[in-house]
């Protein structure tokens, strides 16, 4: 994600110039990374559903391939593809603070007017807050300790992108909203995405797992601890 145009060994992360030779339609063969001899990318000639699957199972190759060889920036409007995933983000989280809040509350459909209101404002408050904290904590966390530069230097589109994309497990929140679960269902989901944050961080800061594992910990708490604040002011 760094380098504009270079690709990269999904197996050791060395760039590379391209992934593979095309001799005619359909006749490819796949390069082999100069530095740790393997073929760079086997995603290449892979069906969707197989990244998808080493996705799911946290394999640094699988996220290589995404954050780096799957799509190029000439194919891809980065800036409008993070505004896109940032508010299905937000909403998907929206959500997920109204379910876990709910439970504290009189049902919506008993409520005034102006305690929806009072109570959408709440949740808007968490979201906004909680994001911003989350992704400040991981901003100058990868910096400071991951790699040991300054937020300024970070590229910063390429960390935010990088975490709202290794968040794709929320998603499963869509099937809460069709199917009833119980709320602690979305702690199992959170604990996915913590997991999916650490490898995703990992394989773009080339850093050790249990550093990235600190820096999006501590992210995720932060946001914990703001909205388990937030719901105890609400209360009182
Ligand atoms: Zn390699």
């Amino acid at each position: 994600m760094e380098k504009k145009s270079d690709f990269r060994c999904v197996e050791c992360s060395f760039p590379i110039k391209s992934l593979y030779i095309q001799y005619s339609p359909g006749n490819i063969r796949l390069m082999k990374c100069g530095n740790c001899k393997k073929v760079a990318d086997e995603y290449i000639e892979c069906e969707v559903m197989i990244i998808l699957i080493d996705l799911i199972l946290h394999k640094p190759k699988a996220y290589r391939h995404l954050f780096y060889n799957m799509f190029t920036r000439d194919i891809l409007d980065f800036e409008c593809l993070m505004w896109k995933l940032l508010l299905g983000f937000l909403m998907l989280d929206s959500y997920r603070i109204w379910v876990l809040n709910v439970n504290d509350s009189e049902s919506i459909s008993l409520m005034s007017f102006a305690a929806v209101l009072r109570f959408s404002g709440k949740v808007l408050i968490d979201v906004v807050l909680g994001n911003f904290l989350f992704m400040s904590v991981v901003l100058i966390g990868s910096a400071k300790f991951l790699m040991n530069t300054s937020v300024g230097v970070l590229e910063c589109k390429d960390t935010v992108l990088t975490m709202l994309v290794s968040s794709y497990f929320k998603i499963f929140l869509i099937a809460m909203m069709v199917w009833e679960f119980p709320s602690s269902m979305i702690i199992m989901i959170d604990m996915f995405v913590l997991s999916s944050n650490t490898v995703a961080l990992k394989v773009i800061a080339n850093s050790a797992t249990i550093r990235c594992f600190g820096v999006c910990f501590a992210a995720h708490a932060v946001k914990f601890f703001v909205s388990e604040w937030l719901r105890k002011l609400h209360l009182s």
